[in-house]
């Protein structure tokens, strides 16, 4: 029986202490969420790196987008879903990536779908990183080509890699630009050369990237300073950009092309023009005002980062706002996070198989919203707290 086979898998998950569960909060403000019982939590583990969807022009776009075209869109793009509202986004998208032209999908996963398994077929090879987002892998499995897996950022192995395998069609290295759990960043100078080097095109991921580094906080690219260097740029709605859905930017047959033949946009219903109309809003206060968003943003990074390090906890080192600490045991890591949240602070505990073993970490995210007070009583609370612990484990050991 399907029950039973299912059963049994819950059980060896939950034995393992890998359970997974719902907790479903609503946001008051862009950094504090509300449970059911009406526990108010400082939230330091959301996507929402700019603040934005608080933002009042974000809110009256969406608001006025709803009340002039209603709340869904009624089809696919192809049929009577497509609204102006998108097309206007795309625009501003491809300008604001430096690209020819851009396609909107529903989500950031749905994008990484279309995009690798609407351009890449069997007799390509795609070189992945091995610590690609979900999104990534599945595109590469689902395109039915040859996948190599390279070590995290190890661009000498991309490079052995590169020569020592048979390609018949293309060859593709797709990455994140910012990774989603160590907060690195992808090493875009080695990447161009390995690209000229052996005629690949390159993917890069910058669903963390994008409101977040680059002095106009376009993503990768613009951090290192070498626009068009990357053939197809991904990014989502769903993180700085406050709404949600997905887009790729790049040449304007690329984009010609999915929108011919990738399947998770043809054969999906388009998104509603509210949020289409709030990624637009946003997307517009990051362009006219960079400096008031990011200055906020990566002032916040630096004190927490230091704050953590200072009060003892091993941070890894980095300068975006996603702030891995470093804990050890599984049962301890999510510990700690219990304790935080009991505390009313919300982190994330990563835990294997996200993660090797031993190395269960804690993962902090700051935005350009937190308060300085916020972040500093956050610190204090954090790290007082892994002094306990850490006290009752030397009792214990
Ligand atoms: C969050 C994320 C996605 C998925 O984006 P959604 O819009 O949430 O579906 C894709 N890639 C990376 C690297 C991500 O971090």
């Amino acid at each position: 029986m399907l029950e039973t086979r299912i059963a049994e898998e819950l059980a060896c998950i939950r034995q393992a202490g890998l359970e997974r569960s719902i907790m479903d909060l609503h946001f008051v403000n862009p950094v504090q969420a509300r449970d059911q019982a009406g526990k108010t939590y400082l939230v330091l583990a959301s996507n929402n790196y700019l603040g934005l969807t608080h933002a009042r022009e974000v809110i009256e776009s969406a608001r006025a987008a709803v009340f002039k075209f209603g709340t869904g869109s009624s089809g696919s793009r192809l049929t009577t879903g497509g609204t102006f509202a998108a097309g206007e986004l795309e625009k501003r998208l491809a300008d604001f990536k430096h690209s020819e032209s851009a396609l909107v999908f529903n989500t950031g996963y749905m994008t990484n779908l279309g995009v690798l398994y609407g351009l890449l077929k069997p007799g390509d090879v795609v070189f992945s990183d091995e610590l690609n987002h979900a999104s990534i892998i599945d595109g590469c499995r689902i395109s039915r080509c040859r996948v190599v897996v390279y070590k995290h950022n190890d661009m000498k192995d991309l490079r052995r890699l590169l020569e020592t395998e048979k390609v018949i069609g293309q060859r593709f290295i797709v990455t994140d630009g910012v990774f989603s759990m160590d907060g690195d960043i992808a090493d875009l100078p080695a990447l161009a050369v390995l690209k000229k080097r052996f005629d690949a095109y390159l993917i890069v991921d910058d669903a963390h990237g994008v409101g977040v580094i680059g002095s106009d906080g376009s993503g990768t690219a613009a951090h290192y300073d070498m626009p068009g260097i990357i053939d197809l740029q991904v990014g989502t709605l769903s993180k700085a950009l406050a709404a949600e859905g997905g887009y790729v930017t790049g040449k304007k047959i690329f984009i010609d092309y999915l929108i011919n033949k990738s399947r998770p946009f043809i054969f999906s219903t388009a998104l509603a023009p509210a949020t289409l109309a709030a990624a637009n809003a946003a997307l517009r206060l990051l362009q006219t005002q960079p400096q008031k968003y990011l200055g906020s943003l990566w002032a916040n990074t630096k004190l927490m980062r230091r704050l953590l390090k200072d009060g003892g906890l091993q941070v890894v080192e980095g300068t975006t706002p996603i702030i891995p600490v470093l804990i050890g045991e599984a049962e301890l890591t999510m510990r700690f996070a219990d304790k935080l949240r009991g505390k009313g602070i919300l982190v994330s505990g990563i835990r294997p198989p996200t993660v090797p073993q031993g190395e269960s970490r804690l993962r902090i995210t700051v935005t350009a919203a937190h308060s300085e007070e916020q972040l500093r009583q956050a610190a204090q609370i954090i790290t007082a707290l892994w002094q306990e612990l850490r006290q009752d484990e030397k009792k214990e050991g």
